[in-house]
């Protein structure tokens, strides 16, 4: 069989060899304005990540995600399962920001703030090219790199990976269960013992292997770019009308030569590419805004004599030398829709009391009638605590003065737990018009909030 079946007609992917197997990428560094401002962002972030599992706020995590006990603790406040419709309103706004904030800024996130770019570029390469001999400069190692030095290298990985493992694994259970469980034996904790270790090894899995791979196949944001992004984003461009056509110059700088453009095609924006890609084929799904080719156009640009931003922020618009507008269609609905869904949220919010109180029929028969001549209406009432302490709560009839009621009074309830309780509510049958009546219930907390509910008794 012919090889060239297999072998594509066209670009499939820049980490692709022709005959299928990985082409691995050890771009080269390029420590521009960017990069330095860059770096700064990403060790800032990274303090940030590291640093939130470990605040506090009204006596709760400020962040936790805690899967096990069903519960989102955000800003100090608790968030439930029976609350979906507030995490439904943030869940809306979180995209809603990301949707505004690709139509404006472009892959600004991709590139300055993910976890992905930031460890990779700011804490696993740097390490990478420590032992393998490149660093300040990156590009391809040398292939005499001693095995020790792979050897001490992947160990770093391995000890980074583990921190970021433990780093990462504390926002959903809580910096203090995972202190006690580091400071046991993995016997004590197998559960989380094995979940830790292949977290671990995931880390070490993206890191060390998978890297750009996770950018360029496996992550949606990057699929939809196209559908976020506009002619008058901001992205990373090259001017082709001024680059165009690209050409040599000789070593006797500076030259002169009209009939070419200022790209001296010296390849660098490529070879300093994370994603492998060439900036100057226009706008590239697997560019994730890095500003390295940024970086390095500039510096040749200064040592051949010619002004910078050949290849710079930009919008499509802008680089295509047509008027290009902050104003437009996308970016005005987005923040009103935002603001709209998030004063929904935070007038929900608003409302949250230290308890929910939810009434329920029971099933069966809607009414029954009691051997004194009374119809009863068998109700649940579920009442979700959502304090971080035990609470008691009363239950009692607001009106009909003649509707009675039967409930265990009071009903304790664990923090953060719920709880059915049933109640055996009856009124006379003079009471009921049309085969109902309305009644209100009163739960009140020892905590001291209270909720009314409604409820229509059913009758003859
Ligand atoms: S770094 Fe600049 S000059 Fe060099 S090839 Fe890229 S665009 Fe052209
Ligand atoms: S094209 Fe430039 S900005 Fe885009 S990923 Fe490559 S180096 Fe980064």
């Amino acid at each position: 069989m012919s090889s060239s079946i297999l072998q594509p007609d066209e670009h499939v992917l820049t980490t692709l060899e022709k005959d299928g197997s990985r082409r691995w990428l050890f771009p080269k560094l390029s420590r521009g304005y960017y990069w330095r401002v860059r770096q700064l962002v990403g060790f800032l972030l990274i303090a940030v990540f590291v640093i939130i599992p470990h605040l506090k706020s009204n006596g709760k995590p400020l962040f936790l995600l805690d899967i096990t006990q069903r519960k989102f603790i955000l800003f100090g406040t608790t968030f439930l399962p029976t609350d979906t419709l507030m995490m439904a309103l943030l869940m809306v706004s979180l995209f809603l920001g990301i949707f505004l904030l690709t139509a404006i800024f472009g892959r600004v996130w991709c590139g300055w703030a993910c976890p992905q770019t930031v460890y990779l570029e700011f804490v696993y390469r740097p390490i990478e090219r420590f032992f393998l001999g490149t660093t300040g400069r990156g590009g391809v190692p040398s292939k005499k790199v001693a095995p020790w030095r792979y050897a001490a290298m992947y160990l770093a990985f391995f000890v980074i990976s583990l921190g970021l493992a433990h780093t990462f694994l504390a926002y959903f259970v809580g910096v203090d269960r995972l202190q006690v469980w580091v400071t046991q034996s993995p016997l004590e904790h197998p559960g989380p013992f094995v979940v830790m270790a292949f977290t671990t090894v995931l880390m070490m899995f993206d890191f060390c292997f998978f890297r750009e791979q996770m950018c360029l196949i496996a992550c949606p944001y990057g699929r939809f770019q196209s559908v976020l992004l506009d002619r008058n984003s901001l992205i990373v461009a090259y001017d082709r009308n001024r680059g165009e056509p690209r050409g040599h110059v000789s070593k006797s700088l500076p030259v002169v030569d009209n009939q070419l453009g200022d790209c001296v095609d010296c390849g660098l924006c490529v070879k300093t590419c994370p994603t492998g890609i060439d900036i100057r084929d226009g706008l590239q799904m697997e560019c994730i805004h890095c500003t390295q080719c940024i970086d390095a156009c500039n510096d040749v640009m200064t040592r051949v004599n010619r002004p910078q931003g050949l290849i710079r922020y930009s919008s499509q618009n802008q680089v295509d030398g047509q008027k290009s507008s902050m104003i437009r269609a996308r970016v005005v609905i987005y923040p009103l829709m935002l603001t709209i869904f998030l004063g929904l949220f935070f007038w929900n919010l608003s409302q949250l009391k230290s308890f929910n109180a939810t009434l329920l029929r029971n099933f069966g028969l809607p009414f029954t009638v009691t051997e004194e001549g009374l119809i009863a209406n068998s109700l649940r009432i579920r009442i979700v605590n959502r304090l971080e302490t035990e609470d008691q709560f009363t239950i009692s009839v607001v009106s009909p003065p003649e509707v009675k009621m039967d409930v265990e009074n009071p009903v304790t309830i664990a923090a953060d737990k719920d709880q059915m309780v049933s109640v055996y509510v009856t009124a006379p049958k003079s009471s009921f018009k049309v085969g109902q009546i309305s009644a209100e219930f009163l739960i009140q907390s020892q905590a001291g909030d209270q909720r009314k509910v409604q409820c229509l008794l059913l009758g003859p």
